[in-house]
């Protein structure tokens, strides 16, 4: 059994606070080693439950602005990693296929945060606050939960875990169906503070709900767009649109909206990720 863990910072267990997922700071070194050990507790669940190979990749920016230098989807300890996993860096936003395309059978979705306005969301966003206000597949609203369950449900994969803030959590449910399973490590006082359970708790219960995910499978069907499928951006500042309006097959939407079109979910959503671009 093979499993895609895709991990992202803002929804890890401690950290409410730019500073905890931005490079250069003194607190994202303590972020880092937080966000590391809560794909590790995942890595231990998928093992448990007869993973053969577990592949992570890096989904979080670490505060890049706009280019892949530096750290940008480069926040994994490595020393600290469960040496059964192999782990992908600096490959850009829900650029990641490899192995969905070489047959997967689960994808899982760690220390994901709550999409772009959601009140009590810790860290809310989709893909980056400075570049996107929303994004909708095929009219309905989502965050980088539905985005990232798009792309793995258009190579047949099931999201079947996703773990992160309340906040999130719900809205894995309310888009994905009552099966997949969830693990809030923190519950979101406002966007900038939360009620946290200790580390040791929060990762023992990401470690039962990977295996719990992975040994009830069937419930949970791969999350496919209906065809054809558009993709629409509402883009946060006007000057983040002229590479749109250098893009082919992009229809926009004067003065701040994106679309982009195609058969299925994959022609549309490729055409314009990776993010940053
Ligand atoms: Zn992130």
């Amino acid at each position: 059994m093979r499993v895609a863990i895709f991990g992202d910072m803002e929804g890890v267990g401690g950290i409410v606070h730019w500073d905890q997922v931005a490079a250069g700071h003194q607190l994202y070194q303590e972020g880092r080693r937080l966000y590391t050990e809560e794909i590790n507790a995942a890595v231990r669940g998928a093992f448990a439950a007869g993973a053969t190979r577990a592949v992570a990749a890096d989904s979080h920016g670490a505060g890049s602005t706009g280019t892949m230098a530096g750290p940008a989807f480069n926040s994994l300890v490595p020393e600290l990693l469960d040496e059964r996993c192999e782990y992908v860096t600096h490959h850009g936003w829900g650029n990641y296929t490899e192995l969905l395309e070489e047959g997967c059978d689960a994808a899982f979705f760690v220390g994901i945060h709550a999409r772009a306005g959601t009140q009590d969301g810790v860290l809310s966003h989709t893909i980056s606050p400075r570049h996107f206000s929303a994004v909708h597949i095929n009219g309905t609203l989502v965050g980088e939960i539905g985005i990232m369950a798009a792309i793995c449900g258009h190579y047949g994969v099931p999201m079947a875990l996703v773990t992160g803030d309340e906040a999130a959590c719900r809205e894995a449910r309310e888009l994905l169906g009552p099966h997949v399973r969830t693990v809030a490590v923190k519950k979101g006082l406002s966007r900038f503070a939360a009620r946290h359970l200790a580390p040791a708790r929060a990762r023992r219960l990401i470690e039962e709900g990977a295996r719990d995910a992975l040994a009830n499978l069937a419930e949970v069907p791969p999350w496919t767009v209906p065809s054809p499928v558009t993709v629409t951006f509402d883009i946060a500042r006007p000057d983040q649109m002229r590479k749109y309006r250098q893009m082919d097959r992009i229809e926009i939407e004067e003065p701040l909206r994106v679309h982009s079109r195609g058969r299925d979910f994959g022609e549309a959503w490729f055409r314009v990720a990776p993010f940053p671009r």
